[in-house]
């Protein structure tokens, strides 16, 4: 029998309540008026700031080290199904999120999808389903760990401390031991992955579950994925794919974007590369980035988070699933999420996310869609076929990604986030997820982080369909 768990689900809005007037966010003061300005990276960011300039008639052009826009939303093709390998859901479609925004305004559309809160299971180290009291028991433990991690500091004297800490403190104190104590960890721990896209819990810092904001009304797939949304904002832009920026000069007359086909000169550039490549130095900034913001950038890590997708000829299981496994070893830990309807074909696909870097890395393709079948498998309780198409992905072995998503370090804060979005000399601006203070992590962070940019730059009046009214 399947019990129902919606604390995972319920902790994915924890932080958000009521609606998030994330308009303030726009609220900058702007820099010189731009001649021409050049877009590093074609991800959710550049280009909404692209559009967002190029709308209100200022000269733009994009530069994008891959083949294709979107960066970390990629709808790609898995034999006969259509699957998003980056960012898939949008959390908390209510009608002021910009993503939702956007998908309206161009006509598009969800559908509601609650992958944890319909239906979950834990299983405990012999293999049986956790029973409803010890799941309830996990469930307030997560939650405590969300309510009581001012009490723990105190007890800690600490300003902050890891999402692990805290739980491990409020085991501790609770004298919760052996598999009952793995499954609270891993509820409480495996959530906060889960809602920080990968965030490894012993790193991730429990105060900044305060400061993030999400927005209410669940969770919901775009149709078609979000491929639509990509293709909308890239229509009529200058990009130029196979093009990565090597390095970035500004002096007080201009900025030279250096590339490895050309150089680029503007009177502005816009930096959206995601934290880890501005972090490991993929761009040379003359003059060097100053000392405070590269100590802003330490401050945050990159999150794991992989996907590997499953399809079948055909679907041998019940399509309101979803399964949570429970084990001790990192890699056994994965949630897989029935995919069918949005992807047209039956497909699975299975989430690894936390400190498993250096399992995957050892891994070939075929060992970890092996893992990731005996894991669907092992919850199903029956054979589901070989697949006749697979993929894996390897966001934090990209070097054009690094990972899937920013995360705060124990000890950096709300001011050390926004520090990531100061411009430098009013010239080199910086957009991106990891630029979006409390809505980092989210496809709704680069959008609000890509507007942000464009009115920094002066734009007054955004045209994009749905955002007419900022
Ligand atoms: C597996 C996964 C699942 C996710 N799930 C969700 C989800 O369900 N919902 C959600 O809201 N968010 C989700 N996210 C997060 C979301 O995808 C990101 O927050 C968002 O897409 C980031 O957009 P961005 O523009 O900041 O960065 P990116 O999309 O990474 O764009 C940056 C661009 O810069 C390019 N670039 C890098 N280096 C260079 C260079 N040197 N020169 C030129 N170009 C360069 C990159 O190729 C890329 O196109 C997920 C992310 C991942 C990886």
């Amino acid at each position: 029998m399947r019990h129902s768990l919606t604390i995972a689900g319920s902790l994915l809005l924890a932080g958000c309540q009521g609606v998030v007037p994330w308009e303030t966010a726009l609220e900058v003061t702007p820099v010189d008026a731009p001649e021409r300005v050049v877009v590093v990276g074609a991800g959710l960011s550049g280009l909404t700031a692209a559009r967002a300039l190029s709308d209100a008639g200022i000269e733009v052009v994009v530069v994008e080290a891959r083949d294709r826009p979107g960066g970390r939303t990629w709808t790609a093709e898995v034999g006969d199904a259509r699957v998003d390998m980056g960012a898939a859901w949008i959390h908390g479609p209510h009608e002021t999120h910009p993503t939702a925004r956007l998908i309206a305004g161009m006509g598009g559309s969800w559908v509601p999808n609650e992958p944890l809160m319909d239906a979950a299971e834990m299983r405990d180290e012999s293999g049986e389903e956790v029973g409803p009291i010890e799941q309830w028991a996990a469930a307030q433990h997560a939650k405590r760990v969300l309510s009581k991690t001012p009490k723990v500091l105190d007890a800690l004297d600490a300003e902050d401390a890891s999402v692990s800490e805290v739980s491990v403190f409020l085991l501790d104190e609770a004298g919760v031991e052996g598999w009952r104590r793995r499954a609270r960890r891993f509820m409480a721990e495996e959530a906060f992955l889960h809602r920080g896209h990968g965030g490894n819990p012993a790193e991730l810092s429990a105060t900044a579950v305060d400061w993030q904001r999400g927005f209410p009304g669940g969770d919901a797939l775009p149709q078609g994925g979000y491929v639509q949304l990509v293709e909308h904002l890239a229509e009529g832009l200058d990009i130029r794919y196979e093009e990565p920026a090597l390095a970035v000069a500004c002096d007080t007359d201009a900025v030279e974007v250096r590339t490895s086909r050309e150089t680029h000169l503007a009177s502005h550039a816009v930096i959206t590369v995601p934290l880890a490549v501005l972090r490991d130095g993929a761009i040379d900034f003359e003059p060097p980035l100053p000392a405070a913001r590269v100590q802003a950038m330490e401050g945050h890590g990159m999150a794991v988070l992989e996907k590997v997708v499953l399809v079948f000829e055909t679907q041998s299981w019940p399509s309101d699933t979803s399964w949570v496994g429970l084990a001790d070893a990192p890699m056994d830990k994965t949630f897989c999420f029935d995919h069918t309807e949005q992807a047209g074909a039956p497909t699975v696909i299975c989430f690894y996310s936390g400190p498993i870097a250096s399992d995957w890395d050892a891994r070939t393709d075929a060992e970890l869609v092996d893992h990731a079948l005996a894991a669907f498998e092992t919850e199903l309780g029956e054979d589901a076929g070989t697949p006749v198409a697979t993929h894996v992905t390897r966001w934090h072995q990209d070097p054009y990604t690094g990972g899937s998503v920013s995360y705060p370090r124990v000890g950096t804060g709300l001011a050390d986030a926004l520090l990531l979005a100061e411009p430098i000399d009013g010239r080199v601006l910086f957009a991106g997820e990891h630029t979006a203070g409390p809505y980092f992590q989210t496809t709704q962070g680069a959008i609000i982080s890509g507007l942000r940019e464009a009115r920094r730059l002066g734009v007054t009046h955004f045209a994009l369909p749905g955002l007419e009214d900022l």
